[in-house]
């Protein structure tokens, strides 16, 4: 294709595909939005957002919205099992002026990459899926779960760690790998007890808090679960207090306020590693569904919002021939080392080796994230 694209479908109402629709539509592409579920209720009570997925924000001109409804902060706190400080690591803000941290509930998150898709004219559709694609030289055509036939110049394919575009154009090759744990994540019956993301470093887990709004925290832990059990929702209660036995202190009130099973989120943790290129000739890959990484450094997201920011930018720039394969120079190999960091980490954790040289591998992690996109 040798104009630019005008007409977009993205698939899946994610972080990921509400943000390359919020990028394209603001630049005056027609996006359509589809969303599997019925609504855009995210599960996972609250998200962490690094400097550099909050740089992303400010380019899709959100991130005061987001500042606002959440908890900035500029450090990161390391404490033992009892809740004692040992190190606190400075996250401070770039030179943009754009803070280091921010705790956010996701339901705002999507609220907010919702309003700014929507107001800048992608149209959503819930409960709808693509049930037939094909590209040719023309267009891409897809049949869709309601019942409608269409044509685009690209399909956005944002659905996440079990994406059915990416199987339907890439096979199952890159189908979502266990890494062996999980994460427990709940939001106390406690009020807020820590002003920065604080973890606490057990004999070989750590549990974490990570403040969202003035009152309200979460927490997170992270559990080896090996060949990656089914544990029954009704006794997430009962497991996740049992994980946290070892701990005292603040933990310790928050493993006895925790809430009820059915507000407790287990997730088992997967990788993709979709190879390049991510792309057909007329259809994407992007997010959890190329390249989705364990959050031991707060990057799925932030990766996510890297890869539709930059989409975005390559679209509106060139055509769709020149956009894809440039997308791909300035994503994967960042991508795919950020995953390898982020693994890198939860095994140092597990292998309770966190304590090492933290404030070293932090900067350079931070360093390395501070780089342009
Ligand atoms: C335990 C845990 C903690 C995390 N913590 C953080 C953190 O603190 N900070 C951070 O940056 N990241 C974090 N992440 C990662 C982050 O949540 C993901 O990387 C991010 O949500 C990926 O966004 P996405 O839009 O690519 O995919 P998703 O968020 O999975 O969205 C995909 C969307 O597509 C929809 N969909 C699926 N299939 C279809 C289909 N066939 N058709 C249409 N729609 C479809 C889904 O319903 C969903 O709405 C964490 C992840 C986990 C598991």
């Amino acid at each position: 294709m040798t104009t630019k694209v005008q007409r977009v479908l993205v698939s899946g109402g994610g972080i990921s595909g509400l943000a390359v629709a919020a990028g394209l539509a603001r630049c005056g592409i027609a996006v359509d939005i589809i969303e599997a579920r019925s609504d855009l209720a995210i599960a996972g009570i609250g998200i962490s957002v690094p400097n550099n997925a909050l740089r992303m924000l400010k380019n899709l001109g959100v991130l005061d919205d987001c500042l606002a409804a959440g908890y900035v902060f500029d450090e990161y706190v390391r404490c033992d099992a009892a809740g004692e400080r040992i190190v606190a690591l400075p996250c401070p803000e770039s030179s943009d002026g754009v803070p280091g941290y921010l705790g956010l509930t996701r339901a705002r998150f999507a609220d907010i990459l919702r309003a700014a898709a929507t107001t800048a004219g992608a149209k959503l559709g819930l409960g709808v899926t693509i049930e037939d694609f094909t590209e040719d030289a023309g267009a891409a055509r897809v049949s869709l779960s309601d019942g409608r036939q269409a044509e685009y110049d690209l399909v956005v394919g944002c659905e996440g760690l079990r994406s059915s575009l990416r199987t339907r154009l890439f096979g199952a090759a890159a189908d979502p790998v266990f890494t062996g744990y999980a994460c427990w994540r709940a939001k106390p019956l406690i009020e807020r007890r820590v002003s920065a993301m604080t973890k606490f470093a057990g004999a070989t887990t750590d549990a974490g808090l990570v403040p969202i709004t003035d009152d309200e925290m979460y927490l997170f832990h992270v559990t080896a679960e090996p060949g990656n059990p089914y544990h029954e929702p009704s006794s997430w209660r009962d497991l996740l207090g049992q994980r946290l036995e070892e701990y005292t202190g603040v933990i310790a009130d928050v493993r006895d306020n925790l809430p009820a099973a059915s507000e407790i989120v287990y997730s088992p943790l997967f990788e993709v590693h979709l190879p390049r290129p991510w792309h057909t000739d007329r259809a994407v890959v992007i997010g959890d569904a190329a390249h989705a990484v364990v959050p031991h450094l707060s990057q799925g997201g932030a990766q996510s919002l890297e890869d539709a920011v930059v989409l975005a930018e390559e679209l509106t720039r060139r055509p769709l021939a020149e956009a894809l394969p440039a997308f791909m120079k300035r994503r994967f190999d960042r991508a795919r080392h950020v995953q390898q960091l982020s693994s890198t980490a939860l095994i140092r954790e597990m292998a309770g080796q966190h304590a090492g040289d933290l404030s070293r591998e932090m900067a350079s992690t931070r360093e390395y994230l501070d780089l342009p996109v």
